[in-house]
């Protein structure tokens, strides 16, 4: 069992941590750079950033993806933006700003140090994706836009119309290949990492198949980095690429890696709602367009009207009604759960009720009037005028939409739902963001860092930028001023070795069930199970039965799964079986979890700890009925969670969160 856990916070006030860490931190000396191997998991954006950075600084870098590129990493799909405080707008942005929202964001479960320094950091990336030509949008003065994003009442979301990941995604990878050109950085696409191998307790190299031959070798290396994302897939149906999973991280807390609050997961509001039961991924419809889209239902319970023939007085803009401060701009876990909740009263819209309508009329004709002579037009000029400005805006979102659903967004309201869409839960990091393993790294969404039980939208993108270019580069000298250079073990040693046996006869095993049902027929039941017992809203009685529940599937995955073809070509099958047979562990851990944590928090909604019309702080108007109650005096702390062996339970350790600085509050956006 491992000791107690240390963040290595540095000491000194909050806004100085950061400068004085990495005045502290120590150095390599540039020639002794190459003679350290670093590997990188992963090509999003905080692999890429990763990857790039620390090949310029000098090491000799590995970088590991399992799509046929980087640039095609899942990081790609991000819509929105990109959060600094640069404070643009002069509308009272500040580093301080930024960092109290996102610990406010977070619900306060998460690090002051490591909130402080991402704000810190957030005016730097924006300097460095500029410099790497990243296509900000412009205001007409040539200053960089900005919009809002929710859980924040000042604009600092930088943005590309509704592509911000893929520009930035394009932006670290001419880095990257610049440097692959060079041979600083070696690439192995199409090659997912199936272990991680310690040598004497420390993360030595990794175990890998290459997808296309079979062919299983190993790589050994002075420090691991894993930027593997995250694991929203769990729950089969979400925004998330299809590949996305979480073997990398799951395999290494099977050899020692502690993860961090497994049950926090972020479901987004605005998704264009499921339409079938043979569905195999949801779309996201970015929270930008809350900028601009009211969300309402109508107030009469059934009312089968289409939205146009419901008149003003017989709507319910629910979310400016319930959070007057911050209306369509609530946070996620907020305005998903208000969602909910008129759908479940009856007041859903569009089949089966479960959907809302997200609104673009008034903004529409708010822009026509205030275009050029716009005022004195009648109605359906001012809404074509202002259609070209929402499309100059949100255009790829609103085609999207239209591709998906056959309805237009600019002549009727969207229709959409929440789904599940990121994870704030990873493999717990200190400070340096290393593992309780040593030199093993977590950067990106696959970490549980900063995002407390909430992520603010256009934040995940901030911090795995913040992770690859800046945060990494400083902190993993740390690790490797304690390393002797060049003395990294071969991979014939036996923990290679052993690793390699394991991955094969893991395959072989799958390969040889030849049962009835299909790696997606299972993949679906467990999402089923897992967004109804440890969804949106948990309750100890449900947990307890998805705790009986995916154990049995996990079972019966192992005797009657057909995994088509063989492990020694391409076999989409095989790799979607290993990482199905991951979640199939991974979920009983995340239902632990929800379930050891009795109170809620953020997107952790436990029905038993809510507030009622009864309580003070609803009779004096900080918050709603039905929103998320804490408790601080027991659970304002990181769960880490430890793996003990198959059949046994995991023990869970825990992190204080102290709070120096912001005071743990009622959460309050009205
Ligand atoms: C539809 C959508 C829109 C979003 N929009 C925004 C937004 O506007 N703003 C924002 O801030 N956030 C947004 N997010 C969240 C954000 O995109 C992600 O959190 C972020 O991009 C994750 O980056 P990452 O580098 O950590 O991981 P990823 O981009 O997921 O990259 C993971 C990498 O790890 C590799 N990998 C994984 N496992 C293995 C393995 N076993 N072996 C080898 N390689 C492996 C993959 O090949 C990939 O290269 C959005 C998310 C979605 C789903």
């Amino acid at each position: 069992m491992i000791g107690s856990l240390n963040s290595n916070i540095p000491s000194g006030p909050l806004d100085q941590k950061w400068e004085k860490h990495k005045f502290e931190s120590k150095l390599i000396n540039p020639a002794n750079k190459r003679k350290y191997s670093v590997i990188v998991v992963g090509s999003g954006l905080a692999g890429a950033s990763a990857a790039a950075t620390l090949a310029e600084l000098g090491y000799a870098v590995k970088c590991f993806c399992y799509q046929d590129s980087p640039r095609r990493a899942h990081s790609i799909a991000a819509q929105g933006g990109i959060n600094a405080a640069k404070n643009y707008q002069g509308d009272g942005d500040s580093v301080h700003r930024l960092f109290y929202d996102t610990v406010k964001g977070g619900d306060f479960r998460s690090r002051e140090a490591n909130v402080h320094r991402l704000a810190e950091v957030s005016v730097n990336i924006i300097d460095q994706c500029v410099a790497l030509g990243v296509p900000f949008a412009r205001e007409y003065g040539g200053l960089l836009a900005n919009r809002s994003f929710g859980g924040a009442q000042v604009s600092r979301t930088f943005y590309a119309r509704g592509q911000t990941g893929q520009q930035l995604l394009l932006g670290a990878y001419s880095s990257l290949s610049r440097l692959i050109g060079s041979g600083a950085v070696k690439m192995f696409p199409r090659t997912e990492m199936l272990e991680l191998v310690l040598v004497d307790g420390h993360a030595k190299g990794i175990v890998v198949r290459d997808m296309v031959t079979g062919a299983v070798s190993s790589h050994s290396a002075d420090a691991v980095i894993l930027a593997t994302g995250g694991y929203g897939n769990v729950f089969y149906l979400s925004t998330n690429a299809k590949g996305c999973n979480v073997t990398a991280a799951y395999r290494a807390h099977k050899k020692g890696a502690l993860f961090a609050n497994p049950c926090f997961t972020q479901i987004h509001p605005t998704c264009i709602p499921v339409a079938g039961s043979y569905q195999s991924k949801l779309t996201l419809m970015s929270e930008s367009l809350r900028n601009d889209g009211r969300c309402w239902v109508p107030l009469k319970k059934g009312d089968t009207r289409k939205p146009h023939e419901i008149p003003e007085t017989e709507r319910d803009y629910y979310l400016e009604r319930m959070y007057p401060a911050f209306g369509n701009l609530a946070p996620r876990d907020i305005a998903s759960r208000a969602a909910k909740m008129q759908c479940d009263e009856g007041r859903g819209v569009g089949p089966g009720g479960f959907g809302v309508y997200l609104d673009f009329k008034d903004s529409m004709i708010r822009y026509g009037r205030n275009s050029p002579g716009g005022e004195s037009l009648g109605e359906p000029e001012q809404l074509a005028r202002g259609a070209e400005k929402v499309k100059a805006l949100y255009g790829n979102l609103f085609d999207m939409y239209h591709q998906i659903t056959a309805e237009s967004g600019y002549e009727q309201p969207m229709r959409v739902y929440p789904a599940v869409h990121y994870t704030m839960g990873g493999l717990w990091v200190d400070y340096n963001l290393m593992s309780n393993v040593p030199g093993l790294f977590v950067l990106g969404e696959a970490n549980f860092s900063d995002h407390g039980a909430n992520r603010l939208g256009a934040s995940a993108l901030m911090q795995g930028l913040a992770d690859g270019y800046f945060i990494i580069p400083s902190t993993i000298g740390n690790y490797l001023a304690t390393v002797a250079p060049d003395k990294r073990p071969k991979t014939d040693h036996a923990e290679f070795r052993a690793a390699e046996e394991a991955t094969k006869a893991r395959t072989n095993k799958l390969l040889a069930i030849k049962g009835k049902k299909t790696v997606d027929d299972f993949h679906r039941e467990l999402g089923l199970i897992m967004w109804d017992m440890c969804g949106m809203a948990r309750t100890e009685k449900s947990l307890s039965r998805a705790l009986s529940r995916v154990p049995t599937l996990r079972a019966e995955f192992w005797e009657n799964v057909n995994v088509p073809g063989s492990g020694e070509s391409l076999n989409v099958s095989l790799e979607k079986a290993g990482r199905v047979a991951d979640f199939l562990e991974f979920g009983e851990l995340m239902c632990l979890d929800a379930l050891e944590r009795r109170e809620s928090c953020g997107g952790h909604f436990r029905e038993e700890f809510q507030y009622t019309a009864k309580d003070p702080e609803v009779q004096s108007g900080k918050v709603c009925a039905g929103d998320v109650r804490r408790d601080d005096e027991n659970f304002c702390h990181v769960a880490a969670w430890e793996y003990t062996g198959d059949t046994t339970k995991p023990i869970r350790h825990t992190e204080p969160l102290v709070y120096e600085v912001v005071h743990p509050a009622v959460r309050s956006y009205r």
